[in-house]
């Protein structure tokens, strides 16, 4: 059901886009289509932040249940209508995950799980015995019971923002970084680069972890380091991944389902992602220690060794990349979307934390929405700026 914008229809004008990831191109895209003059700043390349180190989970089933499983349902959904209608060609690849249980602690888990995404309308199929062993040809012999999540898919973040770039309509301002805005009578009126000011009628935020240099009281939000591992093709005869395989202590690491005794600021979840090139990627770690890209031998051991005790078959591959990248996530783990204290034009939407390459192509589509004024198309209340009290900084 759309819910009711919170200002008035707008017509066209010029608007400004901070961050060229999935979110801010995904708006350009809209906006651009709507009629707006649109124009993406970005300090660096499109995709140079987390959309271009991530996995491509546009997944439902490693979602805490809530608002963001509601939004995540809605998302995917979104992106079977963007491939539908042609916008993102091929670029969306259906598939079913399994979320694994390999100790007898884990099943409580991962059963409480499924009984969430069944009440959030999502097909499931519970899998034991003869049954997994089955459906999971790769999986060790130690699986005690495994979740397929049906209807959810992949898609690579990079690989979108691109797509986004060639339909075009908007140009892009590449290595400009955005150092604040002009004003007048309570409105942003001017962009302010190393390059001059260039004049807008309205702005929006995507700019990932470079969000909190533009607000006050972004205490809230924080780097979250993903280490990930990328291995060569596996041959014709090795056991079948029919999906993505999610560990059940990946739902505890993202704070999707709790479990007595992990509160360490570094957690490891696994989920071994076959590609389409035949390649696995193998993550990820969710480290709140450092802000570096980088990427060490205790962390990528231990995913190698977690990720072959679920597939023994990996054994037999070589590792051919390690790469790390940086999720910007909220204290309370859900995003941050809507209008900003300080101006009347501003809008935001940051703190997508792991979830940003599925809720991104919404999220652009509801920022286009909130900016033109129309009724939004699901309910973001949850997500308002306002919980954190943030208002724009005077300079960034
Ligand atoms: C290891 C890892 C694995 C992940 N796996 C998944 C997954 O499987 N599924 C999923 O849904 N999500 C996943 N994510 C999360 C996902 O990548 C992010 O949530 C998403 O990419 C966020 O997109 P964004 O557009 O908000 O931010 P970003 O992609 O970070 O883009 C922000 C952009 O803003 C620019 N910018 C910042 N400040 C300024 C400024 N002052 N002026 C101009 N430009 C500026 C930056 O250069 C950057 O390009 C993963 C992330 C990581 C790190």
């Amino acid at each position: 059901m759309p819910h009711p914008a919170s200002s008035p229809p707008q017509s066209p004008r010029s608007v400004a886009i901070v961050g060229a990831g999935i979110v801010g191109m995904s708006a350009a895209h809209f906006l651009s289509r709507a009629g707006w003059q649109v124009t993406v700043y970005d300090a660096g390349a499109p995709a140079s932040g987390a959309t271009g180190s991530a996995d491509g989970a546009v997944s439902i089933a490693s979602k805490k249940p809530g608002p963001l499983m509601t939004l995540a349902v809605a998302a995917v959904r979104f992106y079977e209508h963007l491939t539908e209608t042609g916008i993102l060609g091929d670029e969306y690849l259906p598939r079913s995950t399994f979320v694994v249980a390999s100790v007898e602690e884990d099943v409580g888990v991962l059963e409480r799980h499924a009984s969430h995404l069944e009440a959030s309308g999502v097909s499931i199929r519970l899998l034991k015995g003869a049954a997994l062993t089955g459906a999971i040809g790769a999986a060790a012999p130690s699986a005690i019971a495994a979740v397929e999540v049906q209807g959810e898919g992949h898609a690579v973040g990079y690989r979108v923002v691109e797509r986004l770039r060639r339909l075009g309509g908007f140009p892009i301002r590449r290595n400009c970084r955005v150092s604040g805005f002009n004003f007048s009578k309570g409105r942003i009126v001017g962009v302010v680069t190393e390059d001059g000011v260039e004049p807008t009628d309205a702005v929006l935020l995507a700019t990932g972890l470079g969000s909190a240099s533009f607000l006050s009281g972004l205490g809230p939000i924080r780097p979250r380091k993903g280490q990930l591992i990328v291995t060569d093709r596996a041959g014709a005869d090795a056991p079948s991944f029919p999906g993505p395989l999610m560990s059940c202590r990946y739902l505890v690491s993202k704070g999707s389902q709790a479990a007595p005794g992990v509160t360490e600021s570094r957690s490891l979840g696994l989920v071994i992602d076959p590609l389409r090139t035949g390649q696995f990627l193998i993550g990820g770690s969710r480290e709140d220690r450092d802000d570096r890209e980088t990427t060490d031998a205790d962390v990528v051991a231990t995913l190698l060794r977690d990720a072959v005790e679920l597939a023994p078959s990996l054994a037999q591959l070589r590792v051919i990349r390690v790469f790390a990248g940086l999720r910007a996530a909220t204290s309370d783990g859900l995003p941050i979307v809507g209008r900003v204290g300080g101006a009347e034009n501003l809008w935001i939407a940051t703190g997508f934390e792991g979830d940003g390459i599925c809720l991104g192509p919404l999220m652009g589509r509801l920022c286009q929405q909130m900016i033109c004024g129309e009724p939004v198309a699901h309910d973001i209340s949850s997500l308002d700026a306002a919980r954190f009290g943030l208002s724009l900084a005077t300079a960034a």
